[in-house]
């Protein structure tokens, strides 16, 4: 099933793009700065899932852990 795999970091250390584990289609930020907020998860989430409908119709999603705030905050393990 595809899940989405952080294939580039910033200099934060902070995962900025993500591939599709089933295929090599990537996934960004709009910027190689910008920080990981609940908006842009859930559009990253967004494209995904509109991504899997096409690709891979009938496979179970998986996205991106929502983070909390939207304080650039990467959700604490
Ligand atoms: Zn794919």
């Amino acid at each position: 099933m595809p899940a989405l795999t952080a294939t580039v970091f910033n200099g934060q250390k902070r995962p900025i793009a993500w591939k599709c584990s089933d295929c090599e289609t990537v996934f960004a930020l709009d910027r190689v700065d910008a920080i990981l907020t609940k908006k842009s998860t859930e559009q990253i989430n967004k494209d995904f899932e509109m991504h899997c409908k096409g690709q891979h119709p009938g496979s179970q999603i998986i996205g991106l852990d929502i983070p909390h705030e939207d304080l650039g905050g990467w959700p604490t393990p």
